[in-house]
């Protein structure tokens, strides 16, 4: 058995990103950009108001009456100049005018005419934004790796860029294992069939890294269907994520049909709770993750193991593709007296953490119940009040 940081590392160290496209920035949001990029326009791109009211110099601003000389909308620059004794009405985002220092709000001046009267004075640089006060021309925007949120797009956007680099998605299949298995929709149960849960699941999770497609296919425990199964899947995909069929017992094909295909495990066990049979292996065109069937266990080792390796194929830096734990105080004892770390599943609210529920493999409505992962590692305990890491996961 392996512990979860080698498995990560060697996970890590098996992906690279694939082959890059240009896609429209709009269909950008959630991929990861491959090079860096550098500012070409400045943000402000040149000295503009940031209020509606009048520039003026901020030391004639103390009660003086000011004549208006001109008036400057957004949109076009009018090269106006604003000289001692006057000023010109602005507006938001309009280009400064030469001459002027400042900028004050309409609701600070008293208008007469072609005339105004500031009620209150104010200092240079007032209601002004610089150019590249923010951003400057030749500063890195943003770098290979790095992922595209909203903001980020908009940033990308504001440099004129109408479309970007980045790699393609994974194309992923899901594959349920199992003869107890039956899809949602089918009514009513036999004895001893549960609904595939795990398929569903993990599909949802594929499209929360903006993988909206994937194949779903589900087999039955037995060696020859599943080495059928996992040698077409493994040819027309980039991933196979199956589920179950991974552990020592004698409907557990996975293992057995990887090894028929010449797909031998590279890692299999990490010492990990929940998620011990975990199982990792690869071709030269194919990357095959096996989870747990238990869906608790499905759903942590694809947090642990699998979405950092698909989000390094769609281009994520180490530090884009690795959660951001954050230290919180539990709401109560917690002890792990096992040997392996422990996920435990748990609400985060009020900034404490409390466990959802029964914390076994199978627990779906605790899992469904929880917003965050805590780490309790082998052997820890945890009073009441002190602070633990934890992982944010809805
Ligand atoms: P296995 O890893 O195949 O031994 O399965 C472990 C447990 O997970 C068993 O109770 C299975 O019935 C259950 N299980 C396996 N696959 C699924 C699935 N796709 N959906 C829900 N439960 C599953
Ligand atoms: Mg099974």
């Amino acid at each position: 058995m392996i512990s979860e940081s080698e498995a990560l590392d060697r996970i890590w160290a098996a992906m690279s990103p694939l082959p890059a496209e240009a896609v429209p920035l709009h269909a950008a949001l959630d991929r990861f950009i491959t090079r860096d990029v550098l500012a070409t326009v400045p943000i402000p791109a040149f000295d503009q108001s940031a209020m509606d009211g009048y520039a003026l110099l901020a030391a004639e601003s103390h009660g003086q009456v000011l004549r208006v000389t001109g008036e400057q909308p957004a949109g076009l620059d009018l090269g106006l100049h604003v000289s001692p004794g006057a000023c010109a009405r602005i507006f938001t985002g309009a280009p400064l005018p030469a001459g002027a220092d400042a900028v004050i709000m309409q609701e600070d001046v008293t208008r007469d005419g072609d005339q105004i009267i500031c009620v209150e004075p104010v200092l240079p640089g007032e209601n002004v934004r610089r150019a590249g006060a923010d951003l400057c021309r030749g500063q890195i925007v943003l770098r290979a790796g790095e992922r595209l949120t909203p903001a980020r797009v908009a940033l990308l956007a504001s440099q004129g860029l109408a479309q970007v680099e980045v790699p393609k998605r994974p194309r992923v299949a899901v594959l349920s294992t199992g003869d107890e298995l039956v899809g949602p929709g089918a009514h009513p149960l036999a004895a001893g069939q549960i609904y595939n849960t795990n398929d569903l699941m993990l599909d949802a999770m594929l499209r929360r890294l903006g993988i909206t497609e994937c194949t779903r296919a589900h087999c039955r425990d037995d060696l020859r269907a599943t080495i059928e199964v996992l040698d077409d899947l493994t040819r027309a995909h980039d991933v196979v994520l199956l589920s179950g069929g991974v552990s020592v017992g004698d409907h557990d094909h996975v293992k057995p049909a990887l090894r028929q295909l010449d797909m031998a495990p590279d890692l299999w066990r990490v010492k990990v709770k929940p998620g011990k049979p975990f199982l990792f292996a690869q071709n030269d065109r194919c990357s095959v993750f096996g989870l747990p069937g238990n869906p608790v266990s499905a759903f942590v080792t694809f947090l642990l193991f699998v979405r950092p390796a698909l989000l390094r194929l769609m281009g994520a830096s180490q530090a884009a593709a690795l959660p951001a734990w954050l230290p919180l105080p539990v709401a109560a004892e917690l002890v792990n007296d096992g040997d392996r770390p422990h996920y435990l599943r748990g609400v985060v609210s009020g900034g404490r953490f409390e466990p959802s529920g029964i914390q076994q493999s199978h627990a779906l409505m605790s899992l469904a119940r929880a917003n965050a992962l805590l780490r309790l590692d082998a052997g820890q305990s945890l009073a009441a009040g002190s602070v633990a890491d934890v992982w944010c996961i809805e």
